[in-house]
């Protein structure tokens, strides 16, 4: 069997400050990364990194964009792509910024173009000055599970003839759910699906020389992990995504209510979380935290109670039957009083409705009217329609 070698990249962000893309895809996962560079790399980190190499190509991808701002960043990018060649490597490059793609001919030896619905639309208008360049096109997948990326199928065949190169579909980082990649073929090499443990296993030069384990967050393992933990009920986003991922692709934070504070170490120890007391006051009940990774990942808004039965009244206060779920130990439970007809229709139909029921909010801290009016504003911007 032909021995698979890790590929290796050199993550850029030209920017000294901030983060040189022009793009704001939801899925990215280096915006607010810990381990995001600032400028350019240093060419003798760059040649001891790149000399462990067993492929014949090395890859220069965002963080940010590398072509971003070419006529100001440009001979930065030229100065790597030379330190490259000169130890006997082709280079890679992977852009959004296709109006500089041209620019590369003759420099780079592939180009892999992402594409967003922007970059489609502009493609014809370049694609006469890319004769002679070997390029590809590359897609992130919706983070959807595997019989909903089959329903897909038919699109990503019409968009590779229309692209007429070939197409490489892209697991998403985010996605929680596992793919079956014997269904996800297509018979030839025009279209490919790389899974994210490709990504996950290769090695990166960020500020440091590392694997995509240690950068980005496998949101799969983390969600195995949050949705059989007995002690953990999860609800919000996370739950709406589980009940209908293809109506409900994105979540921002994970919210959970724990059972036991031991679930923060575990979180701590396995997925590199740290926690911030953001309760009120010393005293109140329950504890409010805040969870942030130092891999890319999602945020965790975490409250501490004491029992199941404090979870249960506390969801079953929410003003909105949406949020009258929540999913532990492997099983959704609904709101009996709504019942789980309502919430699940609720939920498919984006429409949520505001409940009059004599709801208990003993456990609400004093600031819950500015959380739910700006938990509404939320939902709008989602595309709910709110039924109040
Ligand atoms: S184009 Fe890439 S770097 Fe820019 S926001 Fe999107 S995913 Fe992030």
């Amino acid at each position: 069997m032909k021995p698979t070698f890790q590929n290796f990249t050199i993550i850029v962000n030209w920017q000294i400050k901030g983060f040189g893309c022009a793009k704001v895809c939801s899925y990215c996962n280096w915006r607010d990364s810990p381990q995001l560079p600032h400028g350019g790399q240093n060419p003798k980190d760059i040649s001891t990194f790149i000399a462990k190499c067993d492929k014949s190509f090395i890859t220069i991808s965002g963080g940010a964009d590398p072509l971003y701002k070419f006529e100001e960043y440009g001979p930065q990018l030229l100065a790597m792509i030379q330190t490259i060649k000169e130890q006997g490597f082709k280079v890679r490059i992977i852009t959004r910024e296709i109006q500089h793609v041209a620019k590369l001919k003759g420099i780079v030896d592939y180009i892999s173009i992402s594409l967003d619905p922007d970059v489609l639309t502009e493609i014809e208008r370049y694609q006469q000055e890319w004769m002679g360049i070997d390029i590809d096109y590359s897609l992130v997948l919706p983070p959807l599970p595997t019989a909903a990326l089959v329903r897909l199928k038919p699109q990503y065949l019409a968009l590779s003839g229309q692209l007429g190169k070939r197409l490489v579909l892209r697991e998403n980082l985010n996605s929680i759910f596992p793919l079956d990649f014997s269904k996800l073929t297509f018979g030839h090499s025009g279209i490919v699906f790389v899974a994210k443990a490709l990504c996950l296993a290769s090695r990166y030069l960020t500020t440091v020389d590392c694997v995509g384990y240690d950068l980005v967050q496998d949101g799969e393992r983390l969600a195995n992990y949050v949705m059989n933990e007995r002690r953990l009920h999860l609800f919000g986003g996370f739950v709406k995504h589980l009940i209908n991922p293809c109506v409900h692709p994105e979540y921002s934070d994970i919210d959970m209510i724990a059972l036991d504070a031991d679930v923060m170490r575990i979180l701590e120890g396995e997925f590199a979380y740290t926690f911030k007391d953001v309760s009120k006051s010393a005293t109140s009940y329950p504890r409010y935290f805040l969870g942030k990774s130092t891999r890319s990942g999602k945020t965790i808004q975490l409250i501490l109670m004491n029992t199941p039965a404090d979870a249960a009244k506390f969801i079953a206060g929410a003003q909105y039957d949406v949020d009258r779920v929540t999913f532990s130990n492997g099983h959704f439970n609904f709101d009996s009083i709504v019942g789980e007809q309502a919430i699940r229709h609720a939920i498919n139909t984006k429409q949520a409705h505001l409940l009059d029921d004599d709801r208990d909010v003993s456990l609400f801290n004093v600031n819950r009217p500015l959380v739910e009016q700006r938990h509404k504003i939320k939902l709008l911007r989602r595309g709910f329609t709110i039924n109040d």
